[in-house]
């Protein structure tokens, strides 16, 4: 298991790891995104291929709070290495 969590909150239910276990295998063969905030540019988190419709969201850096249609903000896939420069 890759899952990374507080232990603060104890052990998941056997369901509840199955079902990370589960999402984790069908997201291995997906192609996958960067979700960034469309002010500045921070890196939200990381949406998939069945990823649809809006979303919303909180960014830490600039502090938007808003709601994203994701079809409006389709960024070049990850993988895609040499454009982008974490800072
Ligand atoms: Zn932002």
């Amino acid at each position: 298991m890759d899952e990374r969590y507080n232990d603060r909150f104890g052990p998941v239910s056997a369901e509840t790891a199955r079902k990370l276990e589960l999402s984790r295998i069908e997201t291995e063969n997906m192609e996958s995104r960067d979700l960034r905030c469309p002010i500045c540019g921070y890196r939200i988190g990381t949406v998939y291929t069945d990823r649809k419709g809006h979303v919303s969201i909180k960014c830490r850096k600039c502090k938007f709070d808003g709601v994203i249609n994701l079809a409006y903000f389709r960024r070049q896939k990850t993988g895609r290495a040499g454009r982008v420069h974490a800072r």
